[in-house]
């Protein structure tokens, strides 16, 4: 389980949220949802560490989360990447062992094979040698997939995964993530699309410069507060009729 309390960030100075408290349950998938700019990769990179913030604690199973960040993979949201950077594929997830390796440890014999045995898992294999600058977005996603199976974490955060990748690319990777939340893990993604929100998703969080709703998405996938988060008209049109879905953001 990962809590967070009273987490406040600031790019400047008007906060994104404020004493945001929200909690994550292991041996599920949660979604936070919500518009552009409402927040969401601020919230992952607030609660990992990666930008200041000016309250805020994050417990994982009741523990500070400096100690245990090696057991955290995360996949970020795909536009930060610097693809120019001259790495093969099998590189890129042989890193994902090295958390666990000791300093000055090279990785050996067992780190490459956890390696090829997370390509194989999505279907990488072939690919091993290609520099990631010359992989389609769903080969590319699935690179870093790969390298989160390698890093044998307990909890998976995932920022937009199937934002520009292919259908089967976002398939395999979904098969992962249910395998992952079958074994326990804590697996938390950012989406923007609504209408896989039941497909996908065992919880949910609705984010708009804080918590809208968070709980079951039976729980929370109500008209009223998609209505508060996105806009009435989207409301309207997701849930007025079944067969009209539309996708935000
Ligand atoms: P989301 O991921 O939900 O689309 P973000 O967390 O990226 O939203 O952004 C939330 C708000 O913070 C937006 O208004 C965005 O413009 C702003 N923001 C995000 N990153 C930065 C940054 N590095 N510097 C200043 N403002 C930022
Ligand atoms: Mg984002």
């Amino acid at each position: 389980m990962l809590e967070i309390k009273n987490l406040t960030v600031a790019y400047d100075n008007s906060p994104v949220f404020e004493a945001l408290d929200v909690t994550f349950e292991s041996g599920k998938i949660t979604g936070i949802i919500g518009p552009n700019g409402a927040g969401k990769s601020t919230l992952i990179k607030g609660l990992l560490n990666l930008i200041p913030k000016r309250s805020g604690s994050v417990l994982i199973d009741g523990q500070k989360i400096k100690k245990v960040s090696n057991k955290i993979a995360y996949v970020e949201q795909r536009k930060a990447l610097d693809l120019t950077f001259p790495i093969n594929v099998f590189d890129v997830v042989l890193t994902g062992t090295y958390g666990k390796l000791g300093l000055f440890k090279v990785p050996g014999n067992a780190e490459k094979q956890i390696a090829y045995t997370a390509l194989d898992q999505v279907n990488l294999l072939d690919y091993q040698d290609r520099q990631i600058g010359n992989l389609s977005g769903g080969q590319l996603q699935r690179v870093f997939v790969a390298r989160a199976i390698a890093q044998e974490a307990d909890i998976i955060i995932l920022d937009e995964p199937f934002v520009g990748i292919d259908i089967k690319s976002e398939r395999d990777i979904m098969a992962i993530i249910k395998y992952w939340r079958d074994e326990g893990k804590t697996i938390i993604v950012v989406h923007h699309d609504l209408n896989k929100v039941f497909d996908y998703f065992d919880n949910l969080v609705i984010l708009n410069h804080g918590i809208v709703a968070s709980g079951s998405v039976a729980q929370t996938y109500t008209p009223e507060n998609i209505q508060q988060a996105f806009s009435a008209d989207l409301s309207a049109v997701l849930f007025d009729d079944t067969k009209k879905v539309g996708s935000a953001s």
